[in-house]
């Protein structure tokens, strides 16, 4: 199939346009690089074995659109947006814009271009903090910050796009917590600044670059205290993803998934897990709750495992492993590139 995917020079994006230029689909990429480098989508092609279209443009520029589906795009996964749950109460009109904004233009596109299969990343935000776990698809959904309403939003949107076009088909996927990094080492996860996200702090305390982690409360009702989250190998997010198109092509109506490992770690646990896999200490000391924190959540994955025919495969220490990989070899180089920029 030919398929565009927005967002593809990101963190998912890239791991994911690296799985279906292995499944042999064609893939056209729109991306305005406001969080990702254009140097990714060479290494995403020298890994995928093929070459890939670039519009390097902002889904609400209609004119960009129009030029990523010009060649004729049969389906979608849309990963553009905004993500910094922080910068989203600060600048909730900026999220709405990009993320909303973004989805109207995109779909409005599809709609001229008759592209009806649509796979959207979702987030676990959506449940806040959960009555019960592990969390299924059907718990109540408590958005508590501007970007998991930008997410609950696009849902919607895309559920009643659905509802009005018999013929179209669309996939949430809900992912829990993404980690990791291609074992490559070639692309992984790249923040801008100081980490917010457990991972990638924790890599950077293993390379020095950071003195110590601070662990967000150890009074939490968890197993050993700390928070408890279901950590996901972006890897195997990626493959969920060909599934999940695969799904939509075979399939009309809306279909709501959750993607996690359905094994809950907590920090403690994670933060040992990486001692074990890379062999580095990780520095750590015990801090106050971070405010807006949930104590634990973690997937039930039973729908995506019956629906999608997929299991999450890689272990933490793989997770591990590869965030470890990357950020020691491409994420380092990745880094310097950026500090040269600012
Ligand atoms: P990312 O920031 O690495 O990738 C997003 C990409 O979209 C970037 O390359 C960015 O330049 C691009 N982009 C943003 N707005 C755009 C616009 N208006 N036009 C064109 N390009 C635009 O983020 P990611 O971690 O790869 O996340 C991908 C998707 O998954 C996002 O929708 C995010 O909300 C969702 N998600 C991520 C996580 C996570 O922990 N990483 C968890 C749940 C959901
Ligand atoms: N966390 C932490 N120190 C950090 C970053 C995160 O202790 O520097 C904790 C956080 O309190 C939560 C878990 O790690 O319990 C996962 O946080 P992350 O921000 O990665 O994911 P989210 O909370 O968005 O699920």
């Amino acid at each position: 199939m030919n398929i565009l995917v927005t967002g593809g020079a990101g963190y998912i994006g890239s791991h994911t346009c690296v799985a279906l230029l292995h499944a042999g689909h064609a893939v056209t990429v729109i991306d305005n690089l406001c969080n990702s480098r254009a140097e990714v989508l060479d290494r995403v092609q020298a890994l995928g074995g093929r070459t890939l279209r670039f519009v390097q443009g902002d889904i609400r520029d209609r004119d960009a659109l129009a030029r990523a589906f010009e060649d004729g795009i049969d389906a979608v996964i849309h990963f553009a947006a905004l993500k910094a749950v922080g910068e989203s109460c600060a600048q909730p009109l900026r999220y709405f814009d990009n993320n909303i904004g973004g989805t109207i233009a995109l779909m409005q596109a599809m709609e001229a271009a008759g592209a009806q299969q649509l796979v959207f990343s979702s987030s676990a935000t959506v449940y806040g903090q959960p009555d019960r776990v592990p969390v299924k698809e059907d718990a109540p959904l408590r958005v508590t910050n501007p970007y998991g309403r930008t997410k609950l939003v696009m849902e919607q949107l895309i559920g009643d796009w659905c509802a009005a076009n018999p013929q179209a088909s669309a996939v949430l996927l809900r992912y829990f917590n993404p980690v990791g990094a291609h074992p490559s080492g070639l692309i992984g996860e790249d923040p801008r600044g100081e980490p917010n996200n457990l991972m990638p702090y924790i890599v950077q305390v293993a390379s020095g670059q950071r003195p110590q982690l601070r662990i967000f409360g150890n009074d939490y009702p968890t197993v050993d205290g700390t928070g408890v989250r279901d950590y996901l190998h972006v890897v195997d997010l990626a493959d969920a993803h060909v599934k999940a198109l695969d799904y939509a092509n075979a399939h009309t109506g809306c279909e709501t998934l959750n993607l996690g490992t359905g094994k809950p770690c907590s920090v403690l646990e994670l933060v040992h897990a990486f001692e074990q896999a890379t062999g580095q200490p990780i520095p750590h000391e015990i801090v106050a709750r971070r405010p807006g924190d949930v104590a634990e959540y973690w997937a039930d994955p039973a729908r995506a495992n019956a629906l999608l025919g997929w299991t999450a495969q890689r272990d933490l220490t793989q997770m591990c492993a590869d965030a470890w990989h990357w950020w020691s070899q491409g994420g380092g180089l990745a880094k310097n590139n950026k500090e040269q920029d600012s």
